[in-house]
């Protein structure tokens, strides 16, 4: 389905109940809780992309965590991947502010959309490609309605480049063949009507920031970069 702007898809989006496996655990997640949010209500339902509906820059993760955007209903907020990531798009000049803790916390971003190639939270954070699959459309989507703006994208991990690069040849722009690998650091360049800066960042899992695998200046060195690709005004120092 083609939608007029991103607010009328992700309104439907919300809603989406197309893979069982993930309506299943999304919402028996939001039932039984973590001890520490027992108190909270649970968002349990798709989580849409967060940012402005014009942004030149795009980051690409992987999928809602259970007890982070799953509880809160916006992407990478309220668990530690989020604190990583957070904290590294406020030193970069992308984020009003370091922290993100719920949808009414005040934080903004500027120039900079975050979103996932899969948009319900996965049993060990693992979608099954039959997942990533039926998800796309809404990716296509959000890519074709961004394209206009759209300058640069920060892909965190592996699954997230691999799923975005069949979308990103369908909405237009050139994918070499080989297909670029995924690697931390990798940037490449695709031609098109614009030319479109892609680079590859480590995800900001625990597995990867807890053992220093990713780390805070490793992270803001390929924002910095793209945020410049993407030509965001401001200044944007590379640590
Ligand atoms: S993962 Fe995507 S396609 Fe599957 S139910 Fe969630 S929003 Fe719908």
């Amino acid at each position: 389905m083609r939608y007029q702007s991103l607010a009328a898809m992700d309104a439907d989006l919300v809603d989406c109940r197309r893979c069982p496996r993930l309506v299943a655990w999304r919402e028996q997640v939001a039932r039984d809780k973590r001890a520490a949010f027992r108190d909270e209500t649970y968002w349990g339902r798709p989580v849409p992309g967060f940012g402005p509906t014009d942004a030149g820059l795009l980051i690409v993760g992987l999928a809602p965590a259970a007890h982070g955007a799953n509880r809160t209903g916006r992407m990478f907020t309220g668990d530690r991947s989020g604190d990583v990531l957070y904290a590294a798009l406020h030193a970069v000049g992308l984020a009003n502010q370091p922290t993100a803790v719920s949808t009414d916390d005040g934080l903004a971003l500027r120039g900079t959309r975050i979103t996932s190639p899969v948009h319900c939270a996965p049993p060990a954070n693992k979608p099954s490609p039959t997942e990533r699959d039926t998800c796309r459309s809404w990716l296509d989507e959000e890519l074709r309605l961004l394209a206009p703006t759209l300058r640069a994208v920060v892909v965190l991990g592996g699954f997230g480049w691999k799923a975005l690069l069949p979308v990103l040849g369908d909405a237009g722009w050139q994918v070499p063949r080989p297909a670029p690998r995924f690697g931390h650091g990798a940037h490449v360049e695709l031609a098109g009507r614009r030319p479109l800066h892609l680079f590859g960042c480590y995800h900001v899992s625990q597995q990867n920031t807890f053992t220093g695998r990713l780390t805070p200046p490793m992270i803001e060195a390929v924002l910095a970069d793209a945020a410049r690709a993407a030509g965001l005004p401001g200044r944007f120092e590379t640590p």
